[in-house]
């Protein structure tokens, strides 16, 4: 085997890594990309209203009561995302970052 082939190989594994990843945690998630989108959008105008966020995630659990979400899982969901509190959801949880899939990852010079 060629340095060029086991280089090649490496990369593979990495990226199937990084898409199991990206698949479990998206299966973490109880909703779909609209109701993410929906909730991004009320805990945004919910914190702007407030003034701030308060380092709990009270507006993401609001969205989850009125929509018949489930609380727990919805938090267990975000916070795999880096979503521990309202506007670490408005800032980490990204539809893109959620549900598309692992794009290439940039080459790196030394890697
Ligand atoms: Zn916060």
């Amino acid at each position: 085997m060629t340095s060029q082939d086991e280089k090649a190989l490496r990369k593979q594994l990495k990226d199937d890594y990084l898409r199991a990843e990206q698949a479990a945690s998206a299966a973490l998630m109880p909703i779909d990309r609209d109701q993410l989108e929906s909730l991004l959008d009320h805990v945004d105008a919910a914190l702007e209203a407030a003034g701030g966020c308060d380092n709990t995630p009270r507006y993401t659990e609001e969205w989850a009561e009125q929509h018949g979400v489930d609380v727990d899982r919805l938090h267990e969901g975000v916070r795999e995302f880096g979503g521990g509190c309202d506007c670490e959801v408005v800032a980490n949880v990204d539809p893109e970052v959620v549900f598309d899939p692992v794009r290439q990852p940039p080459e790196t010079p030394h890697g």
